[in-house]
């Protein structure tokens, strides 16, 4: 033990129970009487005495450094041991200059990129007085009815987990303490809260350990060993058991296995959840199974504070379980150097410089670009300067373009896709809004054809508001509100060019309007410079390079719907197939509109030469993968390589191919790149019946290219541990 947790442990052995406790405890900023007059309400509401606000160890909700400054002072002044507050906050795609949502981030396929986005959250953050941030998002997601698929990088256990990684390094840095321009980072929900049933917030799932763990548990670990210093609950049941109370998560595989020596933290009020959950007759018993599971600090409501004492002096919980759980949170705040500075970063004068900097906002608009995805064009993008264009849509004039949790950004302070061509002045931009969101009006579509129809080309700029994604916002129709549909469907019958661009939270159901349309941009919520991001998407001077990290389903019926899925024991019907005994269904192809991996480009790229080589590594023979890439276009673009493998034959069944490395690529016109991957014995791994995980000898299928399904392939062979080639065998 070095001297500084010899200090900590003295500091542990001098608490009350009640201070432990108040520890364990997160309050809202609302309880903060100093903060807000209407905390003495509330706090006799909940049964929350100023004792108890006084020995808390960690706030919700508060912002702005000078704030957050004066509320650490009075609550340092409260506490008898001096012990500083933890100031946390939901800071999920940026903090005031707000990044593309974390589903489009993913789509950038550009780790470096979410690193840099978090790297300006955490900056933005601390800077206004925060030291934990709720994020990254890390689940799992198949289910695009499901609000929350906008947080979360999308269905691949592999992208998802680089992601994970790249957002821990960019808000943590490798000095927290000193350095103040990081936070902690708090990964969630933890775990498989992306897999609820039918997509129904707050749901059961139920899964085999198996697929748990190959699939689900992947990305909360990576987060884990990127050193990512917190991880919250998630609201979900795993197997009967509510992940708040769920020992095995928590304890066996988090600490046991994993060696996970952080935080832990319920999701908002998912201890108290236990009792409706039906697995504790009160909110005693739901403290009991939450500490008990291994929850340290409960988020929203207040069992702990209520019950942890009674439960400790009836000897029905050990009081150890309550010092290993506040033993990591004076940790934690020791290794962000609280004790020494209790107000860390928070800095009222920076802030103002920092928060929403140019700097910052360029790194914003830089991420937008790549996040966006081209799905269809003809030829008509990029537009040709000097039209007439008009834009048409509840999106046309409109800055609510930040998405879900993105409440610190300002929509009337953010540039409409309209404003930004204006200000560019290459075309003569007329804008109409045609429709509401989710409500038309007869006059407003009236007046958007009468635009429409003096342009020589329509942008319909349409899709979802901020608040059909997002947490508690499932939906079960995804396509674009009737309302929408109709306006398209009027601006179609004018036949002339039409660009959609897209602003949603999630994969929509794209079959009612992509017939007929001469481009398609899924632009997600691109945040704070979106506008100047799509517009020069639009025109060419950036060229889009992002890939679907989610599919796109057909139809609502076909999901859940993602590229890495199993075989059946039977062929999957190719589209129009009629033989009768196959997978298929009668009314729609098996496969997606739009898989993962897509994206279009102003550009083409050409794939040839795959190639494998055996080439020795640390000793064990490896793969070494060659592809050459040509830019076989006119203008210089980016593109996403990327590499599967399938699995021939398994223990179990396999995946029919799974994403197991890829490289972004810049190519100017005719240039071409050899790239090179080496697949190890490794990456062969899965878990087997047993749940061992380790590979098989046998057969095996390497595949390269653009998007999840057209890709060169090649077979190699797994032969007593050791790679080799076919012609080798
Ligand atoms: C959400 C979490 C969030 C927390 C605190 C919950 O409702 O599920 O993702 O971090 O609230 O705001």
């Amino acid at each position: 033990m070095n001297l500084e947790e010899h200090r900590l442990r003295e500091l542990l052995a001098q608490l009350s129970l009640k201070e432990k406790i108040g520890q364990m405890t997160q309050l809202h900023s609302h309880f903060y009487q100093d903060l807000n007059e209407k905390a003495a309400g509330q706090m006799m509401k909940m049964g929350v005495t100023d004792e108890m606000v006084g020995n808390s160890g960690s706030v919700l909700g508060a912002s702005g450094a000078g704030r957050i400054k004066k509320m650490l002072k009075n609550q340092l002044e409260k506490n008898r041991h001096h012990i500083p507050l933890l100031i946390m906050a939901d800071v999920i795609h940026g903090y005031k200059t707000i990044f593309p949502i974390p589903l489009a981030l993913g789509c950038s396929w550009d780790p470096t990129l979410a690193k840099r986005a978090s790297e300006v959250a955490a900056r933005e953050a601390s800077v206004s007085g925060v030291h934990v941030v709720f994020a990254p998002m890390v689940d799992l997601v198949r289910d695009p009815r499901w609000g929350r698929v906008m947080e979360s990088t999308g269905e691949d256990p592999y992208l998802n987990s680089v992601f994970a990684q790249a957002f821990v390094d960019g808000f943590q840095g490798d000095d927290l303490k000193n350095d103040l321009n990081r936070t902690a980072a708090c990964v969630k929900h933890f775990a498989g809260y992306g897999a609820v049933e039918g997509g129904r917030e707050y749901n059961t799932v139920n899964m085999s350990e198996r697929q748990m763990r190959q699939d689900y548990l992947v990305s909360y670990k990576s987060a884990i060993e990127a050193g990512c210093r917190l991880i919250m609950t998630a609201y979900n049941t795993v197997d009967g058991i509510p992940a708040t109370a769920n020992h095995w998560l928590l304890r066996k595989v988090l600490r046991d296995e994993w060696g996970f020596d952080g935080v832990t933290i319920s999701d908002s009020g998912a201890v108290r959840e236990l009792v409706p959950h039906s697995v504790a007759a009160d909110e005693k018993e739901a403290a009991m199974k939450a500490i008990e599971a291994g929850v340290d600090i409960e988020m929203g409501t207040f069992c702990y504070m209520h019950h942890l004492e009674r439960l400790v002096n009836e000897h029905k919980i050990l009081e150890s379980r309550i010092d290993e759980a506040v033993w990591r949170i004076l940790k934690l705040k020791n290794d962000l150097g609280l004790f020494e500075n209790p107000f860390r970063g928070a800095d009222e004068e920076k802030e103002k410089r920092v928060v929403y900097c140019r700097d910052h906002r360029d790194q914003a608009q830089k991420a937008a670009e790549q996040s966006c995805v081209l799905l269809k064009n003809s030829g008509i993008l990029p537009l040709k300067q000097n039209q007439k264009l008009a834009i048409i849509g509840p999106f046309a004039d409109n800055g609510a373009i930040l998405g879900a949790w993105s409440w610190r950004g300002d929509p009337n302070a953010t540039e409409t896709l309209t404003a930004a061509f204006r200000s560019e002045k290459i075309f003569k931009t007329y804008s109409s809004r045609g429709s509401g969101i989710l409500e038309g009006n007869r006059e407003l579509l009236n007046e958007a054809i009468k635009t429409a129809r003096g342009a020589n080309l329509i942008i319909a700029a349409v899709g979802e508001a901020s608040n059909m994604s997002g947490e508690a916002s499932s939906r079960a129709h995804i396509d674009l509100p009737e309302c929408q549909l109709e306006l398209i469907r009027e601006l179609k019958a004018l036949r002339k060019p039409l660009v959609i661009v897209l602003f949603n939270g999630r994969p929509l159901d794209l079959t009612p309007l992509i017939d007929d349309v001469d481009a398609l941009l899924e632009v997600w919520y691109p945040g704070s410079e979106g506008a100047h991001a799509v517009f020069n998407l639009l025109t060419g001077r950036a060229n889009p390079s992002g890939k679907l990290s989610m599919s796109f389903p057909r139809t609502i019926g076909q999901i859940p719907i993602y590229y890495n899925c199993y075989n059946t024991g039977r062929p999957l019907a190719e589209n129009g197939d009629k033989k009768k005994y196959v997978s298929k269904y009668l009314d729609c192809p098996n496969d997606a509109l739009f898989p993962f991996g897509f994206g279009l480009s102003y550009t083409t790229f050409e794939y040839s030469g795959l190639s494998l080589a055996a080439v020795r590594i640390a000793g064990s023979m490896s793969v070494q993968v060659t592809v050459c890439v040509r830019n076989s276009g006119k203008v210089a673009g980016s593109e996403v390589v990327q590499l599967y493998i399938r699995d021939i034959s398994g223990e179990v069944v396999r995946p029919v191919k799974e994403l197991k490395a890829f490289k972004k690529i810049d190519l100017l016109p005719g240039e071409r790149k050899y790239l090179h991957f080496t697949i190890q014995e490794s990456m062969l791994r899965y878990y087997h019946s047993d749940l061992t995980f380790k590979s098989d000898d046998g057969k095996f299928e390497v595949m390269v290219g653009g998007d999840s399904v057209r890709t060169l392939h090649v077979p190699f062979v797994l032969s007593r541990g050791r790679l080799v080639l076919i012609h080798d065998e």
